[in-house]
């Protein structure tokens, strides 16, 4: 029988050792930068968008500047959103905090973060990357903290 937590908690690893998409986008027409005082988390994202499709994505985390749980989220986030639309984006980013606020399990690998759930002070950090991405999406010029933000 598999561990679900067990697979999970493998999977945070894994992203978290060899981030997906960690690299700064030349070519990035979207831009947006996350901090999560709290924890010390800081993301800078770059998102290439043409039309209405995401078709490439980017994230840098300064040294020591992103916990596990950050760096992981940011990783699947930019996995889970490159060559989708906007509109599905903000879906998944919707279902994510939702999952993270106590309702149904987001799609795919996003569920590994369902766990995060039982410690509060940690749901900032799985949040920043999708805030990040929300702001960049809105091509909002101001800088995002997960402490401005009232809905988290
Ligand atoms: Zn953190």
């Amino acid at each position: 029988m598999v561990d679900l937590g067990e697979l999970y908690q493998q999977t945070i690893l894994d992203h978290n050792r060899n981030p997906r998409n960690f690299r700064r986008l030349e070519t990035a027409n979207r831009t947006a930068e996350g901090s999560n005082p709290l924890c010390g988390d800081r993301i800078h994202l770059f998102v290439h968008v043409d039309g209405d499709t995401i078709t490439d994505i980017g994230f840098q985390m300064p040294q020591g500047a992103g916990c596990a749980i950050s760096k992981a989220s940011a990783s699947l986030m930019t996995d889970a959103v490159k060559g989708k639309s906007i509109a599905a984006a903000e879906e998944m980013f919707q279902a994510f905090r939702d999952m993270l606020a106590g309702g149904t399990n987001a799609p795919g690998k996003l569920a590994a973060f369902s766990g995060v759930r039982a410690f509060p002070s940690r749901i900032k950090c799985a949040n920043l990357a999708w805030h990040a991405l929300h702001a960049a999406l809105q091509n909002s010029a101001a800088p995002v903290t997960t402490e401005s933000a009232g809905d988290f």
